[in-house]
């Protein structure tokens, strides 16, 4: 049976901003949450800076916001210069990570077999992993997006994943930071393809939460967060604004 649990809308806030400006919009989460503290009855929060800003962000963050990284190291420590350990992250109280996003694909080659390295280390350490999968702009104008994101699912998310140490993000790579959104239609259409999958695949997959990114806005977020299968947002651009990632919260009903 599905359990229905609070939706989660997690801010990926990149490389962007300062310490003081990173501290800052987390001073601000904090004030708005105060002023709207439905808005925690209704979803569950997680913001993802820096890592040279995690521990300034950890002080200020509000009760009810939990802190999250965008990476970790393959390899629990020692000789891996400019790697972040998943002790690390513990330390400075990281509740999540994200993994295998679109951008460390790219930019660093990050491979599926990595993803699922990385997340079996969270997992030692009671971190969440929060899973990115997701096909190219080609990939879907070859209509084999579902293949893609199945051979991503297979390879990414450990055996030993379960609801509660585990996060899928659907992100389709050409939605993200690009103001193109995936329709209605088709996020419902990959989120009950991913949930069949997860239910295949994990004596858990039913609950584990599938959330969706890809240029989620205030003005989108009513309609993406009520399409079915979807437990929240994974929001880029929008979370750099404390208004309007609260916005996007507020879309949920
Ligand atoms: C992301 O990078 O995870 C993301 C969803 O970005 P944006 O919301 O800016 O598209």
């Amino acid at each position: 049976m599905t359990k229905t649990r609070k939706k989660l809308i997690a801010g990926n806030w990149k490389m962007n901003g300062t310490l003081a400006s990173a501290a800052g919009l987390a001073v601000a989460l904090g004030e708005g949450l105060e002023k709207e503290p439905a808005l925690l009855e209704a979803c569950d929060f997680a913001v993802c800076p820096p890592f040279v800003h995690l521990l300034a962000v950890r002080q200020q963050l509000p009760v009810g916001v939990a802190l999250g990284a965008q990476d970790c190291a393959l390899n629990r420590e020692g000789a891996y210069t400019g790697d972040i350990s998943v002790n690390m992250l513990v330390d400075v109280e990281c509740d999540y990570v994200i993994l295998g996003h679109s951008e460390r694909r790219q930019y660093h080659g990050e491979t599926d077999g990595q993803v699922a390295a990385k997340a079996a280390l969270c997992y030692e350490k009671n971190l969440t992993a929060i899973i990115c999968v997701g096909e190219t702009e080609v990939q879907r104008a070859e209509g084999c997006q579902e293949e893609v994101v199945g051979e991503q699912l297979a390879r990414a998310v450990p055996p030993t994943a379960t609801a509660g140490n585990t996060v899928i993000a659907y992100e389709p790579v050409w939605a993200i930071g690009t103001g193109k959104t995936a329709s209605p239609e088709d996020v419902k259409a990959m989120h009950s393809f991913i949930r069949r999958h997860l239910k295949e695949q994990l004596a858990e997959g039913g609950n584990m939460r599938i959330l969706y990114g890809g240029s989620v806005k205030p003005d989108n977020a009513e309609v993406l967060m009520s399409t079915e299968n979807v437990d929240g947002a994974l929001v880029g651009g929008a979370s750099l604004k404390a208004d309007q990632f609260l916005a996007i919260a507020r879309g949920v009903k």
